[in-house]
C-alpha cells in the first residue's frame, strides 16, 4: 500500500529546532538552513499559501514547530506552506513502517521506528501493552509477523 499522509502535523510539530529561517529574501523566498547539517535550502511559499503565514496560531499548540508549518482553514489539517520546495529531508520522510487500522478502516496507530506505537485509539494502546509489547522476539521481521497476526486476529487490518 502506499504511504498514505493523513497530515495530522505531527512530524513537522517538532522540526522548528531543526528547520531555521535564516534569511527572507526581497523577491519573497527564503533561505532555510538544517540547523544539525548546516545544509541551505532556498524555499518559495504557494501563492495560495502566503495568507496562511501570518496566523501564528499553530505555535500556541506546538512552540517548537516548523517555521512554515501552518493549519488550513479549509480543513484544520496540518499544511507546508512551502510544499512544493520542501527539503528533502521533508520529501523521503515517511512517518510508520506499519499502519494500524480499526476494523472500519479508521486509523488506530502507527508503528514507528522499530516497535513504537504511535497510537490514535485509547483500545489499539491497551492491547498493544497487554498483547504486543509483551511479545520477546529478537528478530525483527518474526517479530512484525507475530504482531501482525496479533493485531489481525483482534480484527485489525495492518498495513505495511
Ligand atoms: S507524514 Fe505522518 S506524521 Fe507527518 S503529517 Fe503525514 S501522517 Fe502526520
Ligand atoms: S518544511 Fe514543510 S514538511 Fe518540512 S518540516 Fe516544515 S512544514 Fe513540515
Amino acid at each position: 500500500m502506499p504511504f498514505a499522509c493523513v497530515r495530522c502535523g505531527e512530524c513537522c510539530s517538532q522540526m522548528g529546532d531543526v528547520h531555521v529561517v535564516r534569511e527572507e529574501c526581497a523577491d519573497g523566498s527564503f533561505l532555510m538552513e538544517n540547523r544539525y547539517t548546516g545544509e541551505v535550502h532556498a524555499v518559495r511559499v504557494a501563492p495560495d499559501r502566503a495568507s496562511l503565514l501570518a496566523d501564528r496560531s499553530i505555535f500556541e499548540r506546538w512552540p517548537l514547530a516548523c517555521p512554515f508549518l501552518r493549519e488550513d482553514p479549509a480543513d484544520g489539517k496540518a499544511c507546508c506552506t512551502i510544499h512544493h520546495t520542501r527539503p528533502d529531508i521533508c520529501r523521503e520522510y515517511r512517518c510508520w513502517r506499519l499502519l494500524v487500522l480499526n476494523a472500519g478502516g479508521t486509523r488506530a496507530g502507527r508503528v514507528m521506528e522499530r516497535r513504537h506505537l504511535a497510537a490514535d485509539d485509547p483500545a489499539l494502546a491497551a492491547f498493544w501493552e497487554t498483547h504486543i509489547a509483551v511479545i520477546r522476539e529478537d528478530d525483527d521481521t518474526r517479530w512484525d509477523e507475530r504482531a501482525i497476526e496479533t493485531l489481525t486476529k483482534a480484527g485489525y487490518i495492518v498495513r505495511r
